[in-house]
């Protein structure tokens, strides 16, 4: 209890020193940074037409905008603003700063913006990192599933027309060939339908689950299909 009352007080004094040398180096420009075309990742990666606006005390008169050490443009004009693009610097880590003018004579300095510019391709290839994974995903579970499929019916799975089976996963109906399946476990969800592969005639469909009725009504209309097919063998 005494070591949280005194984590508590460093903290606040802590805040307070902060607070007060905040106040010590009197007024600073705020700094931001906004993107007007182009792309934005993580880690402040930048690509494209930005823009870096500074604001400041009512006096403010100018202001000059820096790339790292080096003097951009100065803006005698507010809103105090400097539009740059990308591609025009190197890739890599860049410190965005400015220093502002008071009518009154003052210099004051400004808080800082780290950006990391890349370049179009690596920008697209952000984008790629991101969807990538997704689509591996995606074929990674059809394969799964595929394999499954395959396995089953090298274990002589293969269902015989009409054959009552359980659904511990549900189940659908083929729109393929009309006959129902339990499907795996590892298949696909998508907005309640499932991206499944049919075990009778091995065609991938995205299947609505379907509720056991229509499935044992299926189960009964494959039986149907089943004497149909005979009679006309016999036939
Ligand atoms: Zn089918």
């Amino acid at each position: 209890m005494k070591k949280n009352s005194i984590a508590i007080l460093i903290a606040i004094l802590v805040n307070l020193v902060i607070f007060s040398s905040a106040f010590a180096q009197g007024e600073e420009l705020t700094l931001i940074l906004t993107k007007d075309f182009g792309s934005d990742g993580f880690n402040g990666d930048i690509q494209g037409t930005f823009t870096v606006k500074a604001s400041g005390p009512a006096n403010l008169e100018r202001v000059q905008f820096f790339l790292d050490d080096t003097l951009l443009n100065e803006d005698a004009e507010p809103p105090f603003t400097i539009q740059f693009l990308t591609d025009n610097y190197a890739t890599g880590a860049h410190i965005f700063s400015a220093v502002g003018f008071t009518t009154d004579g003052m210099q004051i300095g400004s808080k800082t913006i780290n950006a990391v510019f890349v370049s179009k391709e690596e920008a697209s290839a952000t984008s790629l990192k991101i969807i990538v994974p997704i689509l591996v995903v995606v074929f990674g579970a059809m394969a799964i599933s595929k394999i499954t499929t395959s396995v089953d019916v090298h274990k002589g799975k293969k269902l015989s027309a009409g054959a009552t089976r359980s659904y511990p996963f549900g189940g659908g109906i083929c729109p393929k060939c009309d006959r129902p399946f339990g499907f795996q476990l590892l298949s696909l969800h998508m907005f309640g339908r499932k991206l499944s592969s049919c075990p009778h005639c091995g065609k991938w469909s995205v299947v609505k689950e379907a509720t056991m009725g229509e499935l044992r009504a299926a189960e009964q209309a494959e039986l149907d299909t089943g004497k149909t097919l005979i009679q006309h063998v016999s036939e």
